[in-house]
C-alpha cells in the first residue's frame, strides 16, 4: 500500500471526516506544506498523531544537485543508503520530469551506464512519487513525466500503483496524455501498461531492426522479441489509437548503416495499417566510460533522419539536454 492509501485509511480509521484528505492533499500539492506539525487548519491532537505515524513525508533525501540552465540532476539517497538520479529539463516553455524506478538494472544494454551496475533492487512506490514530489514542492511540478532514468520501468510492478497516484486528480492530477514510459518491451506488463492507462506515451526501445543484432546490444530481445512486442504495440495503436514512439540511440558502425535504416523502414512499413501511428526518436549516445560506442555523426543523424520522413514516417532528432551532466537516457548510474 502506498503512502497516500495508508493515509485515506488512517484518516477514516480515525474517524475523520471524508474532507480531510482532502484539506491534506491541497496542503502537500496546492500549498506545498508537507509538514504535518506545520498543518494548523487540522485539530493539534490530529496533527500530532500524523507526524507519529508518517514522520517526514518525503521518503527520499537529496543528498546532490547538479544544476545547469536547462538541466537539474537530483541525487537521492534511500533509507538503505542505496543511490538514485531524477532530472528535470526546462525546454522553452515546458518542463519535463525523467524518474527511476529502479536502483541499477537488470537488462544490461550493451550501451547503458545504469545496466553496468545490474540490479540492486526495485524502488517502492513511495520513492517512485518522492522524486515526482521533489521537484513539485522544489517548484513548479512537471508537464510531463518520463520513466527514463534508472532501471526497466515495466519490470517493477510498483509503477502501476505509482501511474494510479500520478494521474489522480486528488494528487498529481497528471494527464495521462502527458506521461511517458521508455521500455524495451517487458511482456506481459506491456500489455497491462496499455489496458490499464491507455492514453500513456509508450517508447519502445529499438535501436536495431535486427533481432539478432538487437540481442547483442540489448539481451532482452531473447526473452522478448521485437516478433511479441510489435503485435502488442499494434494492438494499442489499434485499441487506442495512440502514437508509439521507437527509441533509436545511434551508435557509429553499429546501428547507422544504409542496411539498418533500410531494415528499419522495411519493419515499420511492415506493421500495415498501423504503421502510419509509429514514431522514431533518433538519439544520439553520450559517451559512457569503458564503453567503447560512439555517436553517429551529425551528417548521419540527419540521413536518418531525412530519409525516414522522405519515407512517410515521423521522425524527430531526440535533444539531448542531459548531455553536460550525463543525464540522459540511459546515463544515469548514481
Ligand atoms: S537501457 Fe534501460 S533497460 Fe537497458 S540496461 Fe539501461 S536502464 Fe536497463
Amino acid at each position: 500500500m502506498n503512502k497516500f492509501q495508508r493515509l485515506a485509511l488512517f484518516l477514516s480509521q480515525a474517524g475523520q471526516p471524508d474532507y480531510r484528505l482532502t484539506q491534506i492533499t491541497r496542503s502537500i500539492f496546492v500549498q506545498k506544506e508537507i509538514n504535518f506539525a506545520k498543518m494548523f487548519f487540522l485539530p493539534q491532537q490530529l496533527r500530532e498523531k500524523l507526524e507519529k505515524e508518517f514522520g517526514f513525508w518525503l521518503s527520499i533525501e537529496v543528498i546532490k544537485k547538479d544544476y545547469s540552465s536547462q538541466v537539474k540532476k537530483i541525487l537521492f539517497s534511500l533509507s538503505d543508503n542505496s543511490r538514485i538520479e531524477a532530472v528535470r529539463m526546462t525546454y522553452r516553455d515546458w518542463q519535463s520530469v525523467c524518474l527511476s524506478s529502479q536502483v541499477g538494472c537488470p537488462l544490461a544494454c550493451a550501451f547503458c551506464a545504469t545496466g553496468k551496475m545490474g540490479l540492486v533492487r526495485d524502488l517502492t512506490t513511495d520513492e517512485i512519487l518522492d522524486q515526482l514530489l521533489f521537484f513539485h514542492l522544489e517548484e513548479e511540478g512537471a508537464d510531463t513525466v518520463s520513466f527514463m532514468g534508472m532501471g526497466e520501468p515495466l519490470l517493477n510492478d510498483n509503477l502501476f500503483s505509482a501511474l494510479e497516484v500520478i494521474t489522480d486528480d486528488r494528487f498529481f492530477n497528471i494527464s495521462q496524455r502527458k506521461i511517458n514510459v521508455s521500455t524495451v518491451g517487458i511482456l506481459p506488463n506491456l500489455k497491462r501498461l496499455i489496458d490499464n492507462f491507455p492514453s500513456i506515451n509508450i517508447a519502445l526501445s529499438l535501436n536495431s531492426p535486427f533481432p539478432k543484432q538487437r540481442q547483442l546490444l540489448m539481451p532482452s530481445e531473447e526473452k522478448f522479441p521485437l516478433a511479441k512486442i510489435f503485435p502488442i504495440l499494434n494492438y494499442h495503436i489499434r485499441t487506442n489509437r495512440r502514437k508509439v514512439f521507437l527509441s533509436y540511440i545511434l551508435l557509429s558502425g553499429v546501428n547507422d548503416t544504409a542496411q539498418h535504416l533500410s531494415a528499419l523502414i522495411a519493419l515499420i512499413r511492415s506493421q500495415g495499417g498501423e504503421a502510419y501511428l509509429y514514431h522514431v526518436n533518433l538519439i544520439s549516445f553520450h559517451p559512457v566510460a569503458g564503453l567503447a560506442f560512439k555517436s553517429s555523426s551529425p551528417r548521419q543523424t540527419d540521413f536518418f533522419k531525412s530519409q525516414l520522413a522522405r519515407s512517410g514516417i515521423g521522425v524527430t532528432k531526440r535533444r539531448s539536454l542531459g548531455l553536460s551532466f550525463r543525464g540522459a537516457c540511459g546515463q544515469l548510474t548514481a
